[in-house]
């Protein structure tokens, strides 16, 4: 038998972990805890340094992330290193962010370690499709305004505008728009179309992160605007009157509670410092 041992005499197993949007203070403590015991860990582009920083000194780093515009890493390939991984036995984290079940493609991860016999642990991350609103003040539902929130991509698998968004665009939810900004000014031609062109769009970019940024404008000022390149990636849509509901914020809406992430801190309202969350907090 070769040092390569059979996936059950060992103690390999997958993790897939949320990073959340981007602030690496947004990751959960499950997620922080995983990362602590890593030997392989596999991550995505859009996950910050910080949170990869985590990981034992000795682990094996893997960014097999895309961004926009550039070569991705073919999915068989970060199969191959899963299957690298578990077949020496290692504690494999996968790496994702935002949420890895919210176009994560973590359905194709998880049934190949089953195919593979890999046990596995799902970690959910804060999705950047449920946090990113809130942080620049916009509330994803409101009384009176919007009584349900959509979440959805603006591409299908044709290259054009799903139906689901098209049909989205009609009803009185919010609308929360994964990797559109490419498609904003026909977003904004299709509102018009349908006699909304006074409906605020917010994009937000870089969210969570101190360059968060939020551009608020209505669909007939975006379905004319000359500086659409401009905008930063990654980037999210809101779209729905709860926008013109946007409560005074800043663009850096996030304070960090601790300096560092080995630094102490107390939590005011946990005052009992041996009770095992307060420590488990302290760890993080
Ligand atoms: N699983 C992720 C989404 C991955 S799809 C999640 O749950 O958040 C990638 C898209 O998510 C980006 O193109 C962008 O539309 C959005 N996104 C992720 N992080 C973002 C961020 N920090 N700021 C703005 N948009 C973000």
């Amino acid at each position: 038998m070769s040092h390569e041992t059979s996936l059950h005499s060992r103690r390999a197993h997958l993790w897939l972990v949320g990073a959340g949007p981007g602030d690496p203070e947004l990751l959960t403590l499950k997620g922080a805890r995983a990362l602590e015991h890593a030997e392989l860990v596999l991550y995505d582009s859009l996950v910050h340094q910080d949170v990869v920083a985590l990981t034992p000194e000795n682990a094996v780093k893997i960014c097999v992330g895309k961004r926009a515009g550039q070569t991705s890493t073919p999915q068989a390939l970060i199969h191959d290193w899963i299957e690298k991984g578990a077949r020496q036995g290692l504690r494999i984290v996968r790496l994702k962010g935002g949420d890895p079940m919210v176009f994560g493609r973590a359905g194709e991860e998880l049934s190949f370690a089953d195919q593979l016999g890999l046990p596995w642990t799902y970690v959910p991350g804060i999705s950047s499709g449920t946090s990113l609103a809130g942080l620049s003040g916009i509330p994803l539902t409101l009384r009176g305004v919007a009584s349900s929130a959509w979440l959805g991509t603006a591409t299908g698998q044709d290259g054009r505008l799903t139906d689901d968004l098209v049909k989205a665009l009609r009803t009185s939810s919010t609308l929360v728009v994964f990797m559109g900004r490419r498609r904003l000014r026909e977003i904004a031609q299709h509102l018009i179309h349908l006699g909304k062109g006074d409906l605020p769009v917010a994009v937000v970019s870089e969210g969570s992160l101190p360059q968060h940024h939020t551009v608020v404008r209505t669909a007939c000022e975006w379905a004319v605007s000359a500086d659409l390149d401009q905008l930063v990636d990654p980037a999210l849509l809101v779209i729905g009157e709860v926008v013109n509901h946007r409560l005074p914020t800043h663009d850096a809406p996030l304070h960090s509670i601790a300096p560092t992430f080995s630094h102490e801190y107390q939590v005011p309202h946990l005052p009992h410092a041996g009770k095992p969350h307060v420590q488990r907090l302290r760890r993080v």
